[in-house]
């Protein structure tokens, strides 16, 4: 058995999915004449209570077109050392923006108000502008951690005061959203703009969503358009997210679940020094010497199962659609009996 756990970017579209693709009325998006394209971007937005929505070829896409519109050459973008935008979406920031990078150590990936306050630049000539504040939600690189909501709202208040943008990062929204109380209603409100994926937990083959004003989304199709990311008949794309958005957001307590055991499978073995508490779909874990960490996938590897190293001595693991419990049963009976030889 393959038990891929590699990434939730992973998943193939169900059979119900690919029905829904192939019957989607399409037409140019480019000139606004995609139905179904038109229909998913209504209906983000109106689930964020959102202005617009526009649709783009990948998280990365979404989240630099965001910094592009809400920043000019020269201002500064306040983020934390873990997020996605610095760290794995090409330089894009400076590529894309012309703007630097604030960076902020928070704690797996969260940071707080205060920090933020500490990091504006005063009015000065000597000094980029900071005009940008982006989260992360919930944050890769801390292993799925989820924000505090007071938090993210205490840090969006420092945003008005202070006449900053406040972008999210939510390519794993929903999985956040499945672990508190607030809805997509009350991250409309708190933020400027929301970048949300389809091809992670929801199970699209392709696609992110942007969100936010219309004169901010109308300024990022221009942008988008710049960069060739304006698709014709992309309804077929669009028709896996609407499915998407309807069948696979309440199944993503499901991975929740399957991660936490498969965490618990892992905490017994003699060679994990730590596993991070797992909050979301998110299992990472650290093994005592960095040097038998290609040891430990190897022998994973050969009983099926498939991770990724995650930094110096630590491999990561992610629930996704594609995981069943039977995938779960199989996994952790491996875990539990593997004899690793970690030394070198
Ligand atoms: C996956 C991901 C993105 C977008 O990645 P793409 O590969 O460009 O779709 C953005 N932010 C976070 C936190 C992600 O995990």
């Amino acid at each position: 058995m393959i038990v891929d756990l590699r990434s939730d970017t992973l998943t193939k579209p169900t059979s119900y999915m690919l029905h829904a693709m192939f019957n989607a009325p399409v037409g140019d998006d480019v000139w606004g004449e995609d139905p179904s394209m038109n229909e998913l971007e209504e209906k983000t937005a109106t689930l964020f209570g959102h202005e617009a929505a526009m649709f783009c070829t990948s998280g990365t896409m979404s989240n630099q077109l965001a910094i592009k519109v809400h920043t000019v050459p020269g201002d500064e973008v306040i983020c934390d050392r873990l997020s996605h935008i610095y760290n794995y979406e090409g330089g894009g920031i400076a590529l894309n923006s012309g703007s630097s990078v604030r960076l902020l150590f928070g704690d797996r990936g969260r940071f707080i108000a205060k920090d933020v306050i500490e990091n504006i630049n005063p009015d000065d000539v000597h000094y980029p502008r900071t005009r940008l504040v982006s989260v992360e939600n919930t944050v890769n690189k801390g292993g799925g951690s989820v924000w505090n909501w007071t938090e993210l709202q205490a840090i969006g208040k420092v945003c008005k005061e202070n006449d900053l943008r406040y972008h999210l990062d939510g390519a794993r929204l929903f999985n956040a959203l499945a672990v508190t109380s607030q809805t997509t209603q009350d991250y409309g409100q708190l933020f400027d703009s929301i970048s949300i994926c389809l091809s992670k937990g929801l199970g699209a083959p392709v696609g992110s969503m942007l969100t936010g004003s219309k004169k901010f989304i109308h300024q990022a199709r221009r942008f988008r358009r710049a960069f060739g990311g304006g698709m014709r008949q992309a309804g077929y794309l669009a028709a896996a997210g609407i499915y998407a958005l309807d069948h696979h957001v309440e199944r993503l307590k499901d991975d929740h679940r399957r991660a936490i055991q498969i965490a618990e499978a892992l905490s017994k073995q003699p060679w994990v020094e730590e596993v991070l508490s797992v909050e979301t779909n998110i299992i990472i874990f650290a093994v005592h010497d960095h040097r038998s960490v290609s040891n430990i996938m190897k022998a994973l590897e050969e009983k099926g199962i498939l991770t990724v190293q995650f930094g110096h001595k630590s491999i990561r693991m992610v629930t996704h659609l594609d995981i069943d419990d039977e995938m779960l049963e199989y996994a952790t009976n491996v875990l539990d009996e593997i004899l690793i030889n970690t030394r070198v």
